[in-house]
């Protein structure tokens, strides 16, 4: 643990006026106040106050961040008050110490108009003082450094909240090496193996290329030294992280990769930036398209640098950087490297103050204006963080999305199991479509179906996170394979039956290589998709099985025509993985989409009417409505019949599509009855089509939606009932 002296040592290195008194006052105060706890590590708690301050030191921060970044925790952890911290140790680092703590309870807020005041506080804090973000940021570093010492999951929400929330913002804020090595710790917690990947792939380079680093380093020093520019080089290798981002991004191998290597030419002036780079372009070819001046034009975080790449010293593609020392401080330490500044007596401050805090400042200036709390939100995101949003959980857990997210990609941020179960939810208190777009400061609650495990297929177009789309598709194709396979094992149960045999699973499995398959759930599933017919699966156990395909249908004494065909089918299959209740028939009309079910393009059946599915092969299961005269197409054709039912949620009802044809008087006004009286009755009209026919009477085809077939029928006998109606029929494909 660091001691008093050493705390003032480090402070006094770059700040020789620093007041020792006041430091040594918040060392003693805040070992006194944290006592005997402990952190996770089972180090005494007083030494992460004084790690996160020593990182501090680091950015040369004053003396007022360094005693905030000790006290950072009294006010959250021990018996503090903001009023005791004023009176001992002014009102300045009062309010940044309390500033940190509003900062830490933004995980733990509930209430929507709460989540929104904070987040507002959380700004208007950093407003009066960036250096509330500085602690904040440095105090998660230490956090992420000492991170093995927590429990798994909690590691986990922690390295993935440091991923989306605080690299970026130390990204925004111009302090590249503290992005980069959050960016670098989460990264090894969040995913070890890539992490280890890619180290050692560096490690083989650097055992391969030799010293090529320094190599490279002295040539350009003594190319800029001939030329005439005082240069100071220093060449690094790519972060881990930065090189997965890239070989992600780009979906390229890492050997594919050709700018492992940068190197920063650090010179005195802007005369000699643009030197340096005349001195590049006139020695080595350029790679197109890699030529960036953010000199004449600077980032919005006042970074400013030449970058370019070159084919370069010893062959090697390298990415030189050109800046300025000055331009490097901020570079490094961005909004830091200003925030001593500020304070220094006898500066110029208005003069100095960077873009970085200039913009920052204008940023808190507009959302102080704000009348309330959402309006301060609307203007955040315009500014700070433009391509996120940030919601939160009922119970307060911060949910960071790309702009554009939906609450689909909401539940799936939360947990796999809880997208794949999401059938609705709630955004702030209202209910509301599970693909709507969410905004910032959003409360998302998620309402889950029990046993639910397959979301919509549709869903994949829908979400913009890859972590969705990945789960989606992943739980789709399962449950079509469990499907098929269900299907499939009905299919050889019947056919074994029918040819007399008994159905074994033993015998099938000692058969599996006559069948070319390597498993029984792979016969099913060819045979539920159409692709292995059922006799030849009898076949592969008993060969002298007679197919009797050829010979048509066999129907039993007494049975014959439509009727008897469909109790030949005799088959009901079941929902996959809810065994074998004979009243858990598939809804069939709940599997659209990638689902191996669908309706007959015409005509189509509306729950209520007798259904009968058939199996085409390869495609799935097409419902036709009994009467429909396309069935007579499948007639010698058994095994294909499927006898389904519906299985209608009365709770969701569902509108279904059907045709209709009306043959009605040609008069003014005969269209406005029968529009009025579907209307009436509940029905959706979808498209109306007329016959071109030249006569008294005009026949019209209507499409139109309706909940089943007792009111489709209520529809058909209203219109019967209207004088200005000749004619009426369900049409039937
Ligand atoms: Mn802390």
């Amino acid at each position: 643990m660091m001691r008093q002296y050493e705390l003032v040592d480090r402070v006094r290195k770059y700040n020789p006026d620093a007041d020792e008194d006041l430091l040594n006052r918040a060392y003693v105060y805040a070992m006194k106040a944290h006592g005997a706890q402990k952190r996770a590590s089972g180090d005494p708690f007083f030494s992460h106050p004084l790690e996160v301050a020593a990182i501090l030191t680091d950015l040369k921060l004053d003396e007022a961040t360094i005693v905030a970044a000790v006290l950072h925790d009294v006010i959250e952890d021990t018996e503090s008050t903001r009023e005791e911290i004023d009176a001992l140790f002014g009102k300045e680092i009062g309010a940044l110490v309390e500033g940190l703590t509003k900062l830490k309870k933004l995980d733990m807020v509930t209430a929507r108009a709460r989540q929104a005041e904070n987040f507002r506080k959380l700004l208007l804090a950093v407003a009066d003082d960036a250096r509330v973000l500085l602690v904040k940021l440095a105090d998660r570093l230490h956090n992420m450094r000492t991170l093995k010492h927590m429990p798994p999951v909690k590691r986990i929400r922690i390295a993935e909240e440091t991923l989306d929330i605080y690299a970026p913002l130390a990204g925004r804020l111009g302090m590249q090496s503290m992005r980069d090595e959050l960016e670098d710790l989460a990264f090894k917690q969040l995913m070890p193996e890539a992490h280890a990947m890619i180290v050692a792939r560096l490690d083989e380079l650097k055992v391969r290329n030799g010293p090529i680093i320094a190599k490279i380093e002295k040539e350009l020093t003594e190319l800029f030294a001939k030329r005439g520019v005082k240069a100071k080089v220093k060449g690094r290798q790519k972060q881990p992280y930065s090189i997965w981002r890239k070989m992600e991004r780009k979906s390229i191998a890492f050997e594919l990769l050709s700018d492992i290597y940068g190197f920063r030419i650090l010179v005195p002036t802007v005369e000699d930036c643009y030197a340096a780079i005349g001195v590049a372009h006139t020695t080595w070819p350029t790679v197109p398209g890699r030529f960036k001046d953010y000199i004449s034009t600077p980032k919005q975080n006042d970074y400013r640098s030449i970058h370019t790449t070159v084919i370069g010293p010893s062959s090697q593609r390298v990415e030189l950087q050109i800046r300025t020392y000055d331009m490097h401080e901020v570079a490094e330490y961005g909004i830091a490297a200003h925030a001593l500044y500020k304070d220094a007596p006898g500066s110029e401050t208005s003069a100095n103050e960077s873009r970085a805090y200039r913009g920052l400042r204008r940023m808190i200036e507009s959302l102080a204006e704000g009348e309330n709390s959402e309006d301060f939100l609307e203007h955040t995101k315009l500014e700070l963080f433009q391509d996120q949003v940030f919601c939160f959980t009922p119970k307060g857990r911060l949910i960071a999305l790309p702009r554009g997210a939906t609450a689909i990609d909401f539940a799936y941020a939360v947990h796999t199991d809880v997208g794949n179960s999401a059938v609705g939810c709630k955004i702030n208190g209202r209910i509301a479509p599970l693909i709507s777009e969410l905004h910032n400061g959003d409360e998302v609650l998620i309402a889950r179906a029990e046993g639910q495990t397959t979301p919509p297929a549709a869903w994949e177009s829908v979400v913009v996170t890859g972590k969705a789309r990945a789960a989606i598709r992943r739980a789709t194709r399962e449950a079509v394979r469990a499907q098929y396979s269900g299907l499939g094992r009905e299919i050889v149960e019947r056919a074994f039956k029918r040819a007399g045999r008994t159905f074994a699973e033993g015998k099938l499995k000692a058969a599996l290589p006559r069948l070319a398959r390597s498993s029984l759930e792979d016969v099913f599933v060819a045979v539920g998709r159409g692709e292995m017919y059922s006799g030849d699966v009898v076949r592969a156990i008993h060969p002298d099985f007679k197919d009797e395909r050829a010979a048509g249908p066999v129907l039993a004494e007494g049975e014959s025509g439509w009727f008897g065909l469909r109790k030949a089918a005799g088959l009901m299959f079941k929902r996959p993985g809810k065994g074998g209740e004979a009243d858990s028939a598939i809804p069939i009309r709940g599997l659209r989409g990638d689902l191996p079910v669908r309706f007959a393009p015409k005509g189509g059946a509306v729950p209520g009417e007798r259904i009968v599915g058939i199996l085409t092969p390869g495609e799935g299961i097409t419902i036709y409505p009994i009467h429909s005269p396309a069935l007579t197409a499948f007639d010698d054709k058994p095994d294909l019949w499927l006898d389904v039912r519906w299985d209608i949620d009365s709770e969701r009802k569902e509108l279904y599509p059907t045709q209709i044809a009306v043959t009605a008087l040609n008069e003014p006004g005969a269209l406005g009855i029968i529009a009025t009286t579907i209307g009436e009755t509940g029905g959706n009209i979808d498209k109306i089509d007329f016959v071109p026919q030249a006569s008294d009477f005009r026949e019209m085809l209507i499409d139109l939606e309706v909940w089943d077939i007792k009111h489709l029928n209520t529809i058909l006998s209203q219109l019967r009932g209207k004088s200005v109606v000749s004619k009426v029929e369900r049409v039937s494909g």
